[in-house]
């Protein structure tokens, strides 16, 4: 087997130089455990940070050591009773071709009507990112005004079609004219395409009476503008901020203080805080995938050789929907 490691940690936008692929040994399998032949590995703008050396709420990745990540794979060895061979599960080793390790480790995939990759994306943690990031965090309701950024993205492009389904209006942006016109294509009432000029004054020009709501996954200058355009107790859900990641220098709101007159409230949040509440994403994001408003778009590189280019791609935009790697 063979296993993507963090060859050094990068300056600013990482590079190809960063990853390193190693041969590694396929362990015999004890008591309890199980072997799995990875299908498909995620790979997700939150590993950024893990690239650094510095405390957060995941701990960075090790240099020489294989990189974990969310992963779908087969069973094709059981040493336990809760697992067998052929079992699809979801995991936390992805970057590799092979996981070994406790059953307890590896979780079967829900038996829901939707393809197995989807439980990387739109039926797995970006879902939940958005469902709950939305709903819970931001308190989203029928009849809001909803701005969200990245939002051809994976957590960006639920986000759209879950706020469609609940009755609202959702202005979407992201880069480039054809990403525009998925996103619209997905329900979006308005579409800001960022790279084309001043998002503060898109956003005027798509959301004349301002937003009640903004989805933040890129901060910087979407951040602004949303606060330039929020509406009096306006909620802002900080779930990412994409266009910091590889920057070296803090960032200037000349809107900020929006915050104080508007009453704006403004939370970060972490999707692990939502984990437990499993049975009612299922339940509702289920019928929702079912009932064909929740499409999943995906961008699919292939073969374990190109997960770095995969991971890059997700800083240049090179990803509609989820952005996975199909071994
Ligand atoms: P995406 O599928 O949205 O991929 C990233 C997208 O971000 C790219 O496709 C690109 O689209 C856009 N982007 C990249 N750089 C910039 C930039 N400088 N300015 C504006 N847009 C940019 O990734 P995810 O859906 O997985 O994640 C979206 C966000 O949600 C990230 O910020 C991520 O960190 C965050 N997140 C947070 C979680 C939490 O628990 N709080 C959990 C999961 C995700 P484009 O072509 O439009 O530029």
């Amino acid at each position: 087997p063979r296993a993507w490691t963090l060859a050094s940690r990068p300056n600013g936008t990482p590079t190809h130089a960063d990853f390193a692929l190693i041969d590694v040994d396929a362990a015999p399998l004890n008591d309890g455990e199980v072997r799995v032949a990875n299908r498909w590995l995620s790979v997700d703008p939150y590993m950024r940070g893990r690239m650094n050396d510095v405390k957060s709420y995941v701990p960075p990745f090790a240099i020489g050591a294989p990189m974990d990540g969310g992963a779908v794979g087969e069973v094709m060895e059981s040493r336990s009773d809760s697992l067998k061979v052929g079992d699809m599960v979801l995991h936390m080793q992805g970057w590799r071709d092979e996981a070994t390790g406790p059953a307890a480790a590896f979780t079967k995939l829900p038996a829901l009507d939707a393809p197995p990759q989807a439980f990387l994306g739109r039926l797995g943690m970006p879902g939940v990112t958005a469902y709950f990031g939305l709903l819970a965090v931001a308190e989203a309701k029928e009849g809001d005004t909803v701005f969200v950024s990245a939002a051809a993205g994976a957590v960006g492009s639920t986000v759209v079609q879950i706020a469609k389904a609940k009755g609202m209006t959702v202005i979407g942006s992201a880069g480039g004219a054809e990403k525009g016109e998925w996103v619209r294509s997905l329900g979006a009432d308005g579409v800001i395409d960022y790279k084309a000029g001043s998002v503060v004054r898109a956003l005027g020009e798509a959301a004349p009476n301002g937003i009640d709501v903004y989805f933040d996954n890129v901060g910087g200058d979407h951040l602004d503008a949303a606060l330039a355009h929020a509406r009096p107790r306006a909620r802002f859900a900080i779930c990412g901020m994409i266009d910091v990641y590889n920057d070296a220098k803090p960032t200037q709101l000349k809107y900020l203080a929006r915050l104080i007159g508007n009453r704006v409230r403004m939370q970060g949040f972490i999707v692990s805080d939502y984990m437990n509440r499993a049975g009612e994403f299922y339940a509702e994001m289920g019928s929702l995938v079912a009932s064909g408003k929740l499409r999943g778009e995906e961008t699919v590189f292939d073969g374990l050789d190109t997960a770095p280019d995969a991971f890059l791609g997700l800083f240049s935009g090179g990803n509609t929907g989820k952005m996975l790697v199909r071994l």
